[in-house]
């Protein structure tokens, strides 16, 4: 057949709203100390590496994985002590999880979070259509405009809205009665999205019990298992068993299953190095705010957001990356984010790097 007599045109195929996304972009980092992602830095102790391969030997491959994960929920459940009166339901990341609740919206359906944000919130919310309101942030503390985000919730009664405790890529920990006061006002689900629950000293899992309409997402990414991509939402039976309709079925595969159920049977190793990560944020923080033209913000999470003189973000961005380590630019996002990089924690030796390379730029 001649391809050239057939003229194809892909706009007209694919929804308006795909056509005018672009995609979610990742640095490419080969040969740069990595403090882009909020990963972990550490690796697993040789013991625990071997232990972990003898797990994986006789995983059946050629099986399709348990399509409801009944071991590894069992063994969240325990770790985390989550009352049993709640349903875990979990995700290819909590990026799947956020992709799956949104899906599940009616189309003309809003959906509501505060800005800075986490980006897929609105990246997926786009893609399906819907309305998302954002909130800027106040300027003064990053902390949730209360005024504001109850009166959109009562103009536009979004269908779900999402706060991140603590806030990526802010760090900062909302102020908790603001946050009870936007569960007990909103009649649609309040999705509080703890991503980074390892690195600080506060949650909402014992709040689950006092509202119908909230849920708690969690993920082992930043905890130091981002390859494995697995995340869970905790909540009412009655929300979990419509979400889990729309999931596909073997959504988290067999490695995963029994890599994330070992990892998690062994914590001790992973709250010793957030232990590290924590020691060496506060470290961090002192040594960003005792630059000149630096401001660090308090951060509750295992990453730091900090301002640099007018102007000057991507260039010190790209010096710093010269020198080898590769950060995350935020000031292209403009707003409150304008001047703002963003640094994950990693080793002590690659945090005396970057502090020495930013050192050299200003
Ligand atoms: C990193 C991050 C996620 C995504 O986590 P995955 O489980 O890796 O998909 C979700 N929410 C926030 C706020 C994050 O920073």
């Amino acid at each position: 057949m001649n391809l050239k007599s057939r003229p194809f045109d892909v706009e007209t195929i694919f929804r308006k709203e795909v056509l005018a996304m672009s995609a979610y972009k990742v640095a490419n980092a080969s040969g740069l100390i990595k403090l882009d992602a909020m990963e972990n830095p550490y690796k697993w102790p040789k013991e625990l590496k071997s232990a972990w391969l003898a797990t994986l030997k006789d995983c059946p491959l050629n099986r399709y994985p348990d399509p409801a994960a009944q071991e590894l929920t069992a063994t969240i459940k325990s770790a985390y002590q989550i009352d049993p009166q709640f349903e875990v339901m979990l995700g290819n990341g909590s990026d799947e999880i956020i992709q799956l609740l949104l899906m599940a919206l009616p189309s003309n359906a809003s959906v509501l979070a505060p800005t800075p944000g986490f980006v897929m919130y609105k990246q997926l919310s786009d893609c399906l259509g819907l309305n998302y309101l954002s909130i800027p942030l106040r300027a003064d503390n990053f902390d949730l405009d209360l005024p504001v985000m109850l009166e959109t919730i009562k103009l536009h009664q979004p269908s779900v809205i999402f706060l991140a405790y603590p806030n990526n890529p802010t760090g900062n920990l909302f102020s908790q009665s603001a946050m009870l006061e936007i569960i007990n006002v909103a009649e649609g689900l309040v999705v509080i999205d703890e991503a980074y629950a390892p690195f600080a000293d506060a949650s909402f899992l014992e709040t689950l019990t006092d509202y119908d309409n909230l849920l708690v997402m969690r993920t082992v990414s930043k905890l130091g298992l981002a390859g494995l991509r697995l995340g869970y939402v905790i909540g009412r039976p009655a929300i979990i068993e419509q979400l889990n309709k729309i999931r596909l079925p073997y959504n988290i595969n067999s490695l995963t299953q029994l890599s994330a159920e070992f990892a998690l049977s062994n914590h001790e190793v992973f709250d010793l190095q957030t232990q590290k990560i924590c020691q060496e944020r506060s470290l961090m923080f002192d040594q960003l705010n005792a630059l000149t033209g630096i401001t660090a913000y308090p951060s509750a999470a295992n990453f730091i957001l900090f301002k640099t003189p007018e102007n000057q973000a991507t260039r010190i961005f790209l010096a710093i990356k010269e020198q080898g380590i590769l950060i995350k630019d935020m000031s292209p996002q403009g707003g409150l984010l304008s001047d703002c990089l963003r640094v994950t924690i990693g080793k002590p030796k690659e945090n005396k790097a970057f502090i020495k390379a930013l050192e050299s730029c200003l």
